[in-house]
């Protein structure tokens, strides 16, 4: 018999933290009002093909912000980094993730991690016609994952129903000849790339794609070209976690990216991803549990990045196999 030593560890948060039940489910989007807010997933996925996980790890939810950095690394493929880098920058705001502010010079959006820069990029992303553009975007997210993927499209209209600020947003870049395309195009992919749908392990595995320089360790396909992998992970790393992601750098210290849908994912390089699944936020638009778990996690194994790079982290502790008789 084995006994993995990271399934007691995963069960044991899973256990501590199920009682929490501050935050509240994402309701400006009135589609995942809907969500239970007893749902709470933890996946561990190795860079070696291992998967760990516990509780509701099937149930599929809408990747929402969780899809930008992924959409990054396919602008990138697509055009090059000069290109994508003259419409957004590389800068934390400091502010909401839909704040409507741009670089003032540069007119760009700060970063492509929130909405703003979002937008900007699925303006970008190549196809003939929305379909293409949409196929090409969710044949990305099936090489993270080695399985097909589907829109919400309840999730979807309700958004596009409602996601007026986005479309302020997307206009004042229009303004300023940041989007030359069609307005409500763009923003149907953007909503569309965010009312993907995955479950816990499936964001595990593209989170342990990333920390296998853009492998599925499972199916061993490339998902993103190598060269690419270090600027989603820098810019996770600094501005993933929008208005906190300061606060996340210091204390969890690990690349990483949260969506309203209730999920969060973080990257251990060259070791495992982690992703936690509930939809109770925070006031930035984080699973609170997501940021207990993780924050406990990078404590007691010591996985924050100058951790790792000191030596002090506790790796073996976490995803050393155990076999018992
Ligand atoms: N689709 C959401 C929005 O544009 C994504 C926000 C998020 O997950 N932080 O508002």
């Amino acid at each position: 018999m084995h006994e993995f030593e990271i399934l007691k560890v995963i069960d044991e948060l899973y256990y501590k933290y199920l009682p929490l039940r501050e935050g509240k489910v994402a309701s400006y989007i009135p589609e995942l009002a809907k969500a239970n807010p007893d749902w709470f997933a933890i996946t561990i996925a190795t860079v070696d093909g291992r998967v760990y996980d516990v509780g509701d790890y099937s149930q599929l939810f809408t990747l929402q912000s969780i899809s930008k950095p992924f959409v990054y690394g396919l602008a990138l493929e697509d055009h090059g980094r000069d290109y994508i880098h003259s419409k957004v920058g590389v800068e934390p705001t400091g502010e909401a993730f839909n704040s409507i502010a741009l670089d003032e010079k540069s007119k760009r959006p700060h970063n492509p991690m929130i909405n703003a820069g979002a937008i900007a990029l699925a303006s970008v992303i190549k196809g003939a016609d929305p379909t293409e553009r949409l196929n090409h975007t969710l044949e990305m997210f099936r090489r993270y994952i080695g399985e097909d993927v589907i829109v919400n499209m309840s999730v979807f209209l309700s958004e596009r129903t409602t996601g007026h600020r986005n479309r302020a947003i997307a206009y004042l870049m229009r303004n300023f000849d940041m989007i030359d395309s069609d307005i409500e195009t763009t923003l149907d992919l953007y909503f569309q790339q965010c009312s993907v749908m995955m479950n816990c392990r499936q964001m595990a595995i593209m989170a342990a794609t990333l920390a296998n320089k853009g492998i599925n360790p499972i199916t061993k396909q490339r998902a993103v070209e190598q060269q690419y992998v270090r600027d989603i992970l820098s810019v996770i790393y600094t501005c993933g976690l929008y208005d906190s992601a300061g606060e996340w750098a210091y204390n969890v210290g690990l690349p990483a990216k949260s969506g309203v849908g209730g999920g969060i994912i973080a990257v251990v390089p060259r070791h495992f991803g982690i992703a936690v699944f509930s939809p109770l936020l925070d006031d930035h638009g984080h699973s609170l549990r997501g940021i207990r778990v993780c924050e406990e996690l990078s404590r007691r194994f010591n996985l924050h990045i100058f951790d790792l790079l000191m030596g002090e982290s506790k790796l073996d502790d976490i995803i050393a196999a155990k076999t018992v008789e």
